[in-house]
């Protein structure tokens, strides 16, 4: 039995962040979630969200705002980028729903983010805190230093502050992530912009060596979101806010599909950034500290699976940390690390190959896990 009530402080109020602490506040565990950032802004962008996340949303109360406000496409269609020659049609809407028990939602990214948030009371939130540094104390709490001169003490923290996590270089050392020589440029524009232009609701367009993916992200259809893989070696930075240039963008594609001209031409701006990973890492807990998400499992977009597998790791942290006392945070920990390693490599290794669904594969072992039920790592 609980001595006494974990404190836990999570690093970070992504989609991972927040999806940890409305799992660990289910256990009664109490959760204070530091952010760099000083609010939430709502950049645009979409976000495919499969199955084995929906599952863990829909335990955390999501399902109606989810069937409310997220897009549920009836497949997910690869194309030829010239000849528009369909590869690939993944059936998706009822057949998924019939497979897997859940939808497969496609939706704005600033809407799931802020349904996440709302799961989290305000004051669990600090915003405007920037972690520089951390220090493990003789009897397991960790104390944590931020930018703003503020300091705090948990029995626990989880380091869910993105791919270029602080939390990780304090328990491995700097070490950038590795840039792939490929910008993505997205944004999500109303469709109105299209002139009654009939675009397919989900689709890959597959060329020699770039890609673009667009899709609706709401029930309405009346918001359409895309995203490239271009490839732009000298291009470094990576901002949520980096502007991207649209003729440098529409010249990229201009080899493509006329539907694919039509919605560049379409759309009003564009930001864009460095798409960056990394290998799997060699751990992920150090005493009482452990990582998740992008922070611990940075993977190319190639299945949308990064927040996906996020969202897996916060249900299994709960697991793994429920009915534990102080002393067993670190076993409970690696427990962690031990179960979700081997899924979250396989799949940043998978995704970095860019094949998935290009033809038809099994996509059951993406899609049919269940985070509540997997069997966990035997603690140790
Ligand atoms: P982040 O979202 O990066 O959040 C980290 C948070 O930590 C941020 O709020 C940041 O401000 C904060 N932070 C950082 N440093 C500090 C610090 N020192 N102190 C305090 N706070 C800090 N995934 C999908 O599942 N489906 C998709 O369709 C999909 N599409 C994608 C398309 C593109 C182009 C890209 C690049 C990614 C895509 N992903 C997708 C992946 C997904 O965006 C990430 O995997 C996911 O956002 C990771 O969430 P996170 O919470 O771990 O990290």
């Amino acid at each position: 039995m609980r001595q006494q009530t974990l404190r836990i402080a999570i690093i970070g109020a992504g989609i991972g962040g927040l999806t940890a602490a409305a799992c660990l506040r289910r256990i009664g565990v109490e959760v204070c979630i530091f952010e760099q950032a000083r609010g939430f802004t709502r950049l645009g962008a979409g976000i495919q969200q499969a199955p084995n996340a929906i599952r863990v949303l829909y335990a955390l109360g999501l399902k109606d705002r989810l069937l409310a406000q997220a897009f549920q496409p009836d497949s997910n269609d690869s194309r030829d980028y010239d000849t528009g020659a369909l590869t690939n049609s993944l059936p998706l809407g009822e057949a998924v729903r019939a497979r897997h028990g859940v939808p497969y939602f496609l939706m704005h990214r600033g809407d799931l983010h802020a349904m996440l948030a709302e799961l989290v009371p305000p004051e669990a939130i600090r915003l405007n805190h920037r972690l520089m540094g951390l220090d493990h104390n003789p009897d397991g709490t960790v104390r944590l230093r931020f930018t703003n001169g503020e300091s705090a003490e948990a029995d626990a923290v989880i380091g869910a502050d993105g791919v270029h996590s602080i939390v990780r270089e304090a328990m491995l050392g700097p070490e950038a992530p590795r840039f792939t020589g490929r910008v993505a440029y997205r944004t999500v524009f109303p469709t109105r912009r299209l002139n009654g232009l009939d675009v397919y609701p989900c689709i890959k367009w597959w060329g020699p060596d770039r890609h673009i993916v667009s899709y609706f992200v709401n029930p309405r259809r009346d918001e359409l979101y895309f995203v490239t893989s271009t490839p732009e070696p000298d291009f470094s930075i990576e901002s949520w806010s980096s502007k991207g240039d649209l003729d440098t963008l529409r010249a990229a594609y201009d080899m493509f599909h006329p539907q694919v001209r039509a919605i560049l031409a379409a759309c009003p701006d564009v930001h864009k950034w460095a798409l960056v990973e990394r290998d799997p890492l060699p751990r992920w807990v150090e005493g009482n500290v452990a990582l998740l998400g992008d922070a611990c499992h940075p993977m190319t977009p190639y299945m949308a699976q990064g927040a996906s597998t996020s969202i897996e790791d916060g249900a299994v942290l709960s697991r793994c940390l429920d009915g534990v006392d102080r002393d067993g945070v670190n076993a409970a920990l690696r427990r962690y690390e031990a179960t979700r390693k081997p899924r979250t490599s396989r799949i940043q290794l998978t995704s970095a190959q860019n094949t998935w669904l290009r033809q038809p594969h099994d996509a059951d072992w993406v899609y049919g896990y269940d985070a509540w039920t997997e069997p966990l790592a035997p603690a140790s």
